[in-house]
Formats: C-alpha cells, structure tokens, sequence
C-alpha cells in the first residue's frame, strides 16, 4: 500500500489518464485514484445517529438521513410550538 512518485510516472503511457484526488488534490492516474480514495479516504469509523445508532459512511449521509428520519424530533419541540 505504498505509493512512489517513481512508479506513477515509470508507466507513464499516451492512454494514462490523470486525475486529481478531490479530497486531497493528489494527482494520480484514473485507474489508482479508485484505489487511493478507497483505501485513503473512505477508510474513517462510520458515523453513528445518535437517535436509532445506524451508521453511516459519512456526515453527510447521516446528516440526510437524521433530516429525513428524525428531523420532525428535533423541531417543533422547543419553541415555535402554538399551543394554548
Ligand atoms: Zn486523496
Ligand atoms: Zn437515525
């Protein structure tokens, strides 16, 4: 799992296609990106809803689906509620 300048650049072709990790702006071929991002950056503890403890593969999944499924909770509990 150890990745060289060298060994990007040694099989360099006409058909390389480069591209740049946009996570941390690495540049690397098409075909190790996949590779890179996976192991480099998808590799984090899931995160966890703190109301029914499902996880997710990342903030923005949980965020969504805390919007979605929980949202309704959150709001309307504190103030703002009409009620006499
Ligand atoms: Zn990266
Ligand atoms: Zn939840």
């Amino acid at each position: 799992m150890v990745f060289s300048v060298r060994d990007l650049w040694v099989g360099e072709t006409p058909n390389t296609k480069w591209s740049q990790c946009q996570y941390c702006k690495l540049v690397i071929t098409t075909v190790n990106l996949w590779r890179h991002v996976r192991t480099q950056h998808t590799s984090q503890p899931p995160r966890k809803c703190e109301y029914c403890q499902k996880s997710f593969k990342n903030k923005y999944s949980l965020r969504e689906h805390i919007r979605i499924a929980h949202e309704y909770k959150t709001t309307g509990q504190s103030e703002g509620k009409d009620q006499k």
